[in-house]
């Protein structure tokens, strides 16, 4: 079974430092990551979009932002992943933003080598997720944003997981599960 990965929020802590330089830039004070209920900032009280997507582009022009990003999987965890990797099963489908002044593949590449993933395989794409799903006949893929997993369940084959987040919180589909912990994503694979 070949699996895809989504990366930040699913392997990387992105939420976390993305609130606090949005707490710095909008100055509002501290920002509740319980209030954060959609990863749109759609109904947020203080953060328009505006600041958000200027804080988006901010971050985006920055690769120690990448570099900095904490883990989420536990360090056996990382070793599965990696033993994926190596048998060729494994590949990482992201949304990050490639720019001209330094290569956000390089970054995100290293940042996974550095968690232990010897020859991350890593793609980038600003279309729907769903095309390189397909194309790369991935069978299993995990996403922490709803859209993404509903653009997968929706126009492939794939078993969408979406590990539980605060902001996704309310999202159901029948073809969509829910887990708890990155664990899951390896008793499917048994
Ligand atoms: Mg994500």
């Amino acid at each position: 079974m070949k699996v895809g990965l989504d990366i930040d929020g699913v392997l990387a802590d992105f939420i976390s430092p993305f609130l606090r330089f949005m707490e710095q830039y909008a100055g509002n004070g501290p920002i509740d990551p319980e209030s954060i209920t959609d990863l749109n900032f759609s109904d947020h009280p203080f953060l328009s979009n505006e600041i958000v997507t200027e804080c988006i582009l901010s971050v985006s022009n920055d690769p120690k932002f990448w570099r900095q990003l904490a883990p989420l999987p536990s360090p056996e965890q990382w070793k599965l992943l990696d033993d994926l990797s190596r048998q060729e099963r494994l590949v990482f489908v992201t949304h990050r933003y490639e720019r001209e002044s330094y290569s956000i593949h390089e970054v995100t590449c290293d940042w996974l080598k550095q968690h232990g993933i010897a020859q991350p395989a890593v793609y980038f794409t600003q279309n729907y997720k769903s095309e390189l799903i397909s194309k790369l006949k991935i069978e299993l893929f995990v996403d922490d944003r709803h859209e993404n997993c509903r653009d997968v369940a929706e126009r492939t084959g794939a078993v969408v997981l979406m590990p539980h987040r605060i902001y996704n919180q309310s999202f159901n589909h029948p073809r969509v599960q829910r887990i708890q912990d990155l664990a899951e994503l390896f008793d499917y694979l048994e």
